[in-house]
């Protein structure tokens, strides 16, 4: 079977860190045995250079023709003027809309060879391992109506709605309790259903969702503020989180900054079935060491693993390259950004290199 991938580097370091994941599908293609029909295009800054518009028909089309798309990064400083509409981001916000994807999974992990990395202390983080279900498409980002309005007495009131149907509900707390019953079965669901409508909503949904079909996974409901103090407090007693467009978008990047660094951080965002996910780093194009061999390419090949994982049926393949990477840190090989006392420090292609090897390593003495 050939997965087909559509791959977009965007902007800045979107390009170096995705030669290193090149690097990596090369390898497992020659060496593992996959197969995989790899397309390349254009998005953001780059797109906007080449054809006046972050994100082309042609390009779209090609990426729900694929099992997967894996991006990089899109923005920079060179297209901070161009007009609103057709601004790098809004090439990324399309492709999300199109996609249909409305389910975004943020792992927060702390690999032990960067649990100093982390602002917490080593005893609180070590061993995290969570993953944050975000609803990505409602919520009070979209709600209508919106707007800012003139109230004539020199004031003006501005105003969003929060809304969420069942079905919005129901659909993304199915894939929170379908990861969970792969991870170590627990959802916890965060809302605030004791000052808004919607958070009651959603409560009621999830409970009917967990009786009717999922009584086997555990499921708590918290309050999102407690939750955020949780993460902080107690940050183990958490498998799957899953929550609101709004609240998820805050506790995601809370539970990301556990883990130190956002040259480790990977991500998803996945649609109906079937469908083609997206998978990016957290980060963004990284303007300030673009260019310099600096970056750590390491987000970008853990949101490749999340792909194989979760589109493309390659779990096994996934474990590898996330056991390789936590090899390559425990050996002491870092780039810029995750540097510590005593380690040797690498370039981009250095760590690409040196996760090569590693998989190289593993494979002979499988063998
Ligand atoms: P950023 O994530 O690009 O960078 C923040 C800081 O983290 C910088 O100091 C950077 O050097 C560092 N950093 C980020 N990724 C790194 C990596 N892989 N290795 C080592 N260090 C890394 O965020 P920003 O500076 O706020 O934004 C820069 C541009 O990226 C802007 O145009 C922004 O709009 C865009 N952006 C895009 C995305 C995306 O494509 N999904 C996300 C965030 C920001």
């Amino acid at each position: 079977m050939t997965h087909k991938l559509m791959i977009l580097p965007g902007d800045g370091i979107g390009v170096e860190v995705m030669a290193e994941v090149r690097k990596v599908l090369n390898w497992l293609q020659s060496e593992s045995g996959i197969a995989f029909d790899i397309s390349e295009g254009l998005i953001g800054g780059a797109s906007i250079d080449a054809h006046k518009n972050p994100l082309t028909d042609e390009t779209l089309a090609q990426c729900r023709k694929s099992d997967a798309v894996i991006l990089g990064a899109v923005g920079g400083p060179k297209w901070a003027d161009v007009d609103y509409a057709i601004r790098p981001e809004a090439g990324l916000l399309r492709l999300r809309k199109e996609l249909g994807l409305f389910a975004n999974l943020r792992p927060a992990m702390v690999f032990d060879a960067l649990v100093d990395a982390s602002t917490l202390k080593p005893e609180i983080v070590k061993g995290l391992d969570i993953l944050i279900v975000r609803e990505l498409t409602g919520g009070v980002y979209f709600g209508e109506p919106r707007g800012i309005e003139d109230l004539g007495n020199g004031q003006r009131r501005g105003f969003n709605t929060q809304t969420y149907t069942t079905e919005e509900i129901q659909r993304v707390g199915r894939v929170a309790f379908e990861l969970a019953r792969k991870r170590r079965n627990k959802v916890t669901s965060c809302e605030k259903a004791n000052v808004m409508e919607s958070g009651k909503l959603w409560r009621e949904e999830i409970t009917a969702l967990h009786k009717a079909e999922y009584g086997d996974v555990e499921l708590e409901h918290m309050y999102a503020d407690n939750c955020a103090m949780q993460l902080l407090r107690r940050p183990s007693q958490f498998d799957v989180i899953v929550t609101d467009n709004l609240f998820g978008d805050i506790l995601s990047d809370e539970a990301s900054m556990l883990t130190g660094s956002l040259g480790m951080l990977p991500s998803a965002s996945l649609g109906k079935p079937g469908a083609p996910g997206l998978y990016e780093p957290v980060h963004g194009s990284a303007p300030d060491i673009a260019g310099q061999g600096k970056a750590n390419p390491l987000a970008t090949i853990l949101s490749l693993a999340m792909a194989l994982r979760y589109s493309l049926n390659e779990g096994k393949t996934a474990d590898r390259l996330e056991q390789a990477a936590q090899a390559v840190l425990n050996s002491g090989t870092r780039t810029a950004d995750i540097m510590a006392p005593g380690c040797r420090q690498v370039s981009t292609s250095g760590m690409g290199d040196a996760l090569i090897e590693q998989l190289r390593k593993t494979k002979a003495k499988a063998a």
